[in-house]
């Protein structure tokens, strides 16, 4: 697929629409979600142009995958929410229901989440 560089994330990152921003480096950039499903849900995009995490893990140079990979890291420092413990979700493509078409990574916290996959 494609990157479609008017989906909502690429607004985001071009600033033409707002976020409530967690944090920001030369590699990624973090948010809180708009429809937060846990009391700490924030989203962690790449800078690059990257469909989902198969195009970003088989396409991007080593220095952005490892700048981004640090910057899940320091997010999740900043946020405070290591002791007690989080949990990392990436979607990618129809059976995952991913909806952005912009790679990200969303971090859940604040409370015991429970099971990994609802049955
Ligand atoms: P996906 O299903 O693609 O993994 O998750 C996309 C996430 O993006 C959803 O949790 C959704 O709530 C979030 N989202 C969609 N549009 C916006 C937006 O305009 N701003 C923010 N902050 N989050 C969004």
């Amino acid at each position: 697929m494609a990157y479609d560089t008017n989906n909502i994330f690429a607004k985001i990152l071009r600033r033409e629409i707002p976020c409530d921003r967690v944090y920001e480096d030369d590699f990624a950039l973090a948010f809180s979600d708009i429809k937060p499903q846990a009391p700490v849900h924030v989203l962690v995009i790449p800078k690059g142009e990257y469909v989902s995490s198969d195009d970003f893990f088989s396409t991007a140079p080593d220095a952005e995958v490892a700048g981004f990979c640090r910057a899940v890291g320091n997010v999740a420092g900043k946020l405070g929410i290591a002791e007690n413990g989080y949990r990392l979700l990436a979607n990618h493509g129809a059976d995952a229901n991913q909806e952005v078409p912009h790679f990200h990574v969303h971090i859940f916290a604040g409370k015991n989440l429970g099971p990994m996959l609802a049955v």
